[in-house]
């Protein structure tokens, strides 16, 4: 019987991979990838390696993420190393977790391989940095797939009154619906935010505003996208490190 890593990818720079994860690709006998994979990194895998793709697009898989686990199962069953690659950390957003708890109901060996996640990253290769002293002491991710009008909702609307970076992933269809949540419940709409496309890639692409027209701004931003709201976004102005070296390249 084999073993199953549930392995981060990181966001999107292939040289963001952990030294871990190229070691395991490199091992790989099948690798199941999701979309938000650059496609490089499956370069380093061996010849022979069986690819499979069981891409999702924004949360939504285009195959039921209970089919994605019996394969992770039958696949253990047959091959020695079964590697799960998934976008930035798997932990983040990834349903990493659910996978692991399937394999460890089914007595499958499995390892996590943790991953530079998106909403940390991607921030700061636009000069964001998710807290800073002074600034934000705090710094929260939340799913923006859910629709903030949803009633019974298990997210803590409320309590994004306070003074902190709050990162949304997955959540530029309902941009314009949260923007128009936080000033519900308080946030002050001058409150600066950047929507950023691609990030970490030579894709990237910024728009910066407010939270009361950052969705007008940003309404021909394509996915992947991440919201980052508060302060440090101004941060952007002196940090900007990631466009710059684009430009001499
Ligand atoms: N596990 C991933 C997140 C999965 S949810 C991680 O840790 O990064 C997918 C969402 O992540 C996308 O909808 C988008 O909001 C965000 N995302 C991932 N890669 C991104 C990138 N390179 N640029 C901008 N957003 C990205």
């Amino acid at each position: 019987m084999g073993k199953v890593y549930i392995t981060g990818a990181g966001p999107g720079d292939p040289e963001l991979l952990t030294v871990k994860a190229f070691k395991i690709i490199q091992n790989a006998d099948v690798i199941l990838y999701d979309r938000l994979i650059n496609e490089e990194i499956l370069n380093y895998r061996k010849k022979e390696a069986i690819l499979i793709y069981v891409g999702k697009e924004d949360g939504k898989h285009t195959i039921p993420q209970q089919e994605i686990n019996q394969f992770l199962y039958d696949y253990a069953l047959q091959y020695d190393v079964v590697v799960r690659l998934k976008g930035g950390d798997p932990f983040v957003f990834g349903r990493g977790g659910e996978e692991c708890l399937f394999l460890a109901e089914r007595g499958i060996e499995f390892e996590v391989i943790p991953g530079v996640t998106s909403a940390i990253s991607v921030p700061a290769y636009t000069g964001i940095p998710v807290t800073h002293r002074g600034i934000a002491s705090s710094f929260r991710v939340v799913t923006g797939h859910e629709a903030p009008d949803k009633e019974n909702s298990s997210i803590d609307w409320e309590s994004m009154k306070a003074n902190e970076t709050i990162v949304f992933l997955m959540g530029l269809h309902n941009i314009e619906k949260i923007m128009d949540k936080l000033i519900q419940i308080g946030k002050n709409p001058k409150t600066p935010v950047a929507v950023i496309h691609a990030g970490t890639t030579e894709n990237q692409l910024v728009i910066v505003g407010e939270i009361d027209n950052i969705s007008k701004l940003a309404k021909d931003v394509p996915t992947p996208a991440l919201i980052v709201i508060g302060d440090v976004v101004k941060l952007r102005d002196k940090i900007n490190w990631f466009d710059a070296k684009l430009l001499k390249c």
